[in-house]
């Protein structure tokens, strides 16, 4: 009988994380014979997913041939929305760019336009390195808002008038007609700078401060969303001193009215220093204004408060700080708040740093999603047995 634990599936599963590079080594994990291990990986072999290469001598005696998952067999087409620009990429199956670009996009204007402009690129980047639409295994997109990805639509966005229960899937499938999946930049951002460059981080947390704030979470290699997909959705939690400051969403007093980027460039801009954009405000603080600076570590203190909790819930090993306030005196700001009001055992060995890779985290972690999803031992077999293309 055909098990997840000795399915094709499962197989590759072993393969993909490097639990396994021989048949020899397939059989001493699974315990299968060597011809159902074959059997299974004609399978694999047979659709590209998995490929042979050179002989692995290292352990002496007979060389054996090595098998790995096969990162060229296919492309994901992946798209992270910010609400002022958006960035594009094509990518092989490992998450690396095989051609990408940028440009300004309102979010503001709707999901269609939006969309449209993503499927143009998407075209264009295809056409730039000559790959062609039935190469593409799947699609990821990222957006600036909670999403429900069991069903890839946005839910209540503040950020993304129009947006609300918008079917993005069937919108992107009108092109591609491959899977989609929808998650929230912090999220991917999380799931990207987790795997590059903290894999074994067991509880990790990435804070993103850019037009908004939110945090992703990843809990032993897995992102955690909650039950609604609201995990993290830390700018719009009310700070009981803070009644005054109207916010996007409509209510007052949220974290994200004083302390994101939008807040502070629209507060430097009062100031007497125009700056219109959290990017903006970004400048203006790498470039040593002084209010800039100011203003920032008091954010940073704000944001701090909050992360108290997050810390004290989840005891992360690593709490990183991502998007255009992750520099200097933002993240000073929080830690001087998070080491002073958590309790020392949630901190004792607690890493808090900037995003190391930055930016290029969502692109990659969006690539991921779809990737890890295609590839599951589930969507694998399922895959295998339907004959889905490619
Ligand atoms: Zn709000």
């Amino acid at each position: 009988m055909v098990t997840a634990q000795t399915s094709a599936g499962h197989l590759l599963q072993l393969i993909r994380n490097g639990q396994a590079n021989t048949r020899a080594e397939l059989q001493e994990l699974t315990g299968l014979s060597r011809s159902t291990v074959s059997q299974r990986l004609e399978m694999l072999l047979g659709r590209g997913w998995v490929r042979e290469s050179g002989a692995d001598s290292s352990t002496g005696g007979r060389p054996r041939t090595r098998l790995e998952f096969d990162r060229h067999h296919a492309v994901v087409l992946a798209a992270v929305l910010d609400t002022t620009h958006a960035q594009a990429a094509v990518l092989d199956l490992a998450g690396r760019p095989l051609a990408e670009r940028s440009g300004s996009l309102l979010i503001a204007d709707g999901p269609a336009p939006a969309l449209a402009t993503i499927t143009d690129w998407f075209q264009e980047l295809l056409g730039r390195i000559g790959r062609s639409g039935q190469e593409v295994c799947g699609i990821g997109l990222a957006v600036p808002g909670p999403v429900d990805t069991s069903q890839g639509r946005v839910v209540l966005p503040p950020n993304m008038p129009g947006w609300d229960g918008y079917p993005i899937a069937d919108h992107l499938q009108e092109t591609l007609e491959v899977p989609v999946l929808v998650d929230n930049d912090a999220n991917v951002m999380a799931l990207g700078e987790h795997r590059a460059k903290y894999p074994d981080s067991p509880a990790f947390v990435l804070a993103k401060v850019s037009t908004g704030i939110g945090a992703g979470i990843v809990i032993d290699g897995a992102l955690y969303r909650g039950i609604d997909g609201g995990a993290g959705d830390l700018g719009h939690i009310r700070m009981p001193d803070l009644g005054y400051a109207l916010c996007q969403c409509g209510s007052r007093g949220c974290l994200a009215a004083v302390a994101s980027g939008r807040a502070l460039a629209r507060r430097l801009t009062e100031l007497g220093v125009p700056t219109e954009s959290g990017a903006d405000f970004r400048r203006h603080l790498d470039a040593g204004q002084p209010d800039a600076a100011r203003l920032a570590r008091e954010a940073g203190q704000r944001v701090g408060e909050v992360l108290t909790t997050v810390v004290c819930l989840l005891n992360p090993g690593l709490l990183v700080i991502a998007g255009d306030l992750a520099e200097t005196q933002f993240v000073t700001g929080v830690r001087e708040v998070l080491y002073q009001r958590a309790l020392p055992r949630a901190t004792r060995n607690l890493q808090v740093t900037t995003a190391e890779l930055g930016e290029p985290a969502a692109l990659y972690g969006t690539a991921l999603l779809v990737v890890d999803h295609l590839y599951s031992i589930d969507q694998s077999n399922t895959r295998l047995i339907a004959g889905a293309l490619p």
